[in-house]
């Protein structure tokens, strides 16, 4: 990335900025983000990753075993998090407490990950869909609002309303990898024609990367060559 390009992107990141620390609730001391100097370095950071997956682990190679033998449908993955201590309190929030707002505090931390570890921009973001009458109980979908506040920062476009959760499907924290698969076979349609090539799908948390790799084989199969998977943390 060139450095006007940085420093553009270094500006838009302040717009997201809360005016206390996430964490201790303490005045910002730092431009950078929504977690001050102090809370920073304490956060969960992923140490050792596969950047295909995004799972952690920790031979020194930069795919894991799994993604060597099997590799998903998408190309990359980036959660920068482990789900755990304030990553974990600030999700949980944001999904299951009423917090909309907190989905600026997520894109923000996000942001500054993507930003200070290079990753390469896609041409559109697209937000793992919720389907209509869980969207109805909760309100908003939390991955469309990191995915609205990313774009801003980021100056990348979202697709919206390009894809559609059919049905509803059994939370995928209760079921098991295979079970996961089978329960989303399906579930997702395009609504529309995609003309990027590359495209990142946010989502919040990404776990075993099921609902990415339904999602990605969708747009592989409508002419997008590239898709990387952009979540805050991932479980594994
Ligand atoms: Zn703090
Ligand atoms: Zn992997």
């Amino acid at each position: 990335m060139n450095f006007t390009l940085y420093n553009m992107r270094r500006q838009a990141l302040n717009w997201l900025l809360p005016k206390r620390c996430f964490q201790c609730a303490k005045p910002l001391d730092d431009d950078r983000g929504p977690i001050c100097k102090t809370c920073h370095p304490e956060l969960p950071f992923q140490d050792h990753y596969c950047t295909r997956c995004g799972q952690n682990f920790s031979a020194n190679t930069d795919y894991c075993g799994h993604c060597i033998k099997t590799p998903p449908a998408f190309d990359y993955c980036f959660c920068p998090f482990k789900y755990e201590s304030t990553i974990k309190e600030l999700i949980c929030k944001l999904k299951y407490r009423e917090h909309p707002e907190l989905a600026k505090v997520g894109a923000s931390l996000l942001a500054r990950e993507l930003i200070d570890n290079n990753i390469d921009s896609p041409d559109a973001l697209i937000a793992v869909p919720m389907h209509v009458s869980r969207l109805r109980t909760r309100g908003y979908n939390h991955s469309a609002l990191i995915a609205q506040n990313l774009s801003k920062t980021l100056n990348i476009p979202t697709l919206d309303n390009a894809l559609t959760k059919l049905r509803k499907t059994t939370p995928q924290a209760r079921l098991s990898l295979k079970q996961r698969r089978k329960n989303l076979k399906g579930s997702f349609e395009l609504k529309k024609i995609i003309n990027a090539k590359s495209v990142a799908i946010i989502d919040d948390v990404v776990t075993t990367g099921s609902t990415a790799e339904e999602i990605a084989k969708i747009l592989k199969k409508n002419g997008v060559d590239y898709v990387q998977v952009w979540g805050i943390a991932h479980t594994l």
